[in-house]
């Protein structure tokens, strides 16, 4: 839909064209694109944390997806594990393999990109394209200050759980980008929780000082608590009837769990935080106690009635 084979365009134009153009130029980079390499200036006192996902047409976004959005996308779902980390970003690169040159495709896509870089003042240091079916890879690369970084590995039994925002919007989204779904109101912000995700950014950056835990939710909350508690080495209980839902997707939900705990694309973060501090969260960040930590591995989903659900699964494939 987006690609036409009329007029082709070289790499080095759509890169001068739709890649120079910076509407973020920072002080630490030496040099950015238009080298073999960029060259960056890393501050004493803190540690790189440096992330890298790749979108794939079909897998990770749907076919004929507008190239605004994909662009949006495929930054905010790499800013998001930045705010995993609590770290604040400051660099990316951008590779994108696509079936042709199409002008079009490459400036709406690029106006997409830098609408989220300039939000959070990141700059485009380098990349690659490359002509074959559509995927894009960025890498970003932000800072924290010395040992300060957040980890999935630190949850403590008697840790209270939380999640920010809201879980489940973008799986029910998915199926209405898709045209599966209903078209009011609610529906139109539904779409946009899937296609323009929010990475949690100012939270990550306020939890470093409080959470013992933290993980970005981009497969589902079971799967992405699931990797807090093997790696933390303990299990969790958590609130169903605690989940916050928006009203957007209460309109539309069917009351099926399954939803909003396997439901991925939220990135929202879902963190631990010792009991002692966790009175406090509420006022830092936008998030809800779902939980807790146990010893006993696994999770275990408490019902309304106190009676004890046991998921199967925890991966992504509902909605798939
Ligand atoms: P090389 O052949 O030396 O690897 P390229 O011709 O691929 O270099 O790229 C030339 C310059 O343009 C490099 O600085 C590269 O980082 C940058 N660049 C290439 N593609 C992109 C892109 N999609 N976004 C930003 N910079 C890019
Ligand atoms: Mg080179």
């Amino acid at each position: 839909m987006f690609f036409s084979r009329a007029r082709m365009t070289s790499e080095f134009e759509l890169i001068e064209k739709y890649f120079s153009q910076q509407p973020v130029r920072r002080d630490d980079v030496i040099i950015g694109v238009g080298d073999d390499g960029a060259v960056l200036r890393t501050p004493a006192d803190r540690d790189l944390v440096v992330s890298t996902d790749t979108l794939v047409e079909g897998v990770h976004f749907i076919k004929d997806c507008a190239p605004p959005d994909l662009g949006y996308r495929a930054l905010a779902v790499n800013l998001s594990d930045l705010a995993a980390m609590g770290a604040e970003p400051a660099w990316v690169t951008l590779a994108i393999t696509a079936p042709s040159s199409e002008e079009s495709w490459f400036r709406d896509f690029s106006r997409g990109f830098f609408e989220l870089a300039a939000a959070h003042g990141v700059q485009l240091v380098g990349g690659n394209l490359a002509r074959g079916p559509l995927s894009v890879t960025v890498a970003v690369h932000g800072f924290v200050p010395r040992g300060r970084v957040l980890r999935r590995n630190g949850a403590q039994v008697g840790d209270v759980i939380f999640v920010t925002g809201t879980l489940g919007d973008a799986a029910l989204g998915l199926q209405i980008a898709r045209g599966e779904g209903a078209k009011n109101f609610g529906a139109e912000k539904l779409r946009q929780r899937y296609l323009r995700p929010t990475p949690r950014l100012n939270e990550g950056l306020a939890l470093r000082e409080v959470a013992s835990a933290c993980i970005d939710v981009s497969d589902g909350l079971l799967a992405d608590l699931g990797h807090i508690v093997d790696q933390s080495g303990v299990g969790a209980a958590l609130e169903l009837a605690q989940l916050p839902l928006s009203t957007e997707f209460r309109q539309l939900w069917t009351g099926d769990w399954s939803v909003p705990l396997f439901g991925g694309d939220d990135y929202e973060l879902c963190f631990t935080v010792p009991p002692g501090r966790a009175d406090k969260v509420s006022s830092q960040v936008n998030a809800t106690r779902i939980g807790a930590i146990e010893a006993q591995s696994g999770i275990r989903c408490v019902r309304e009635d106190r009676s004890v659900w046991i998921p199967e699964r925890r991966g992504y494939d509902h909605f798939r």
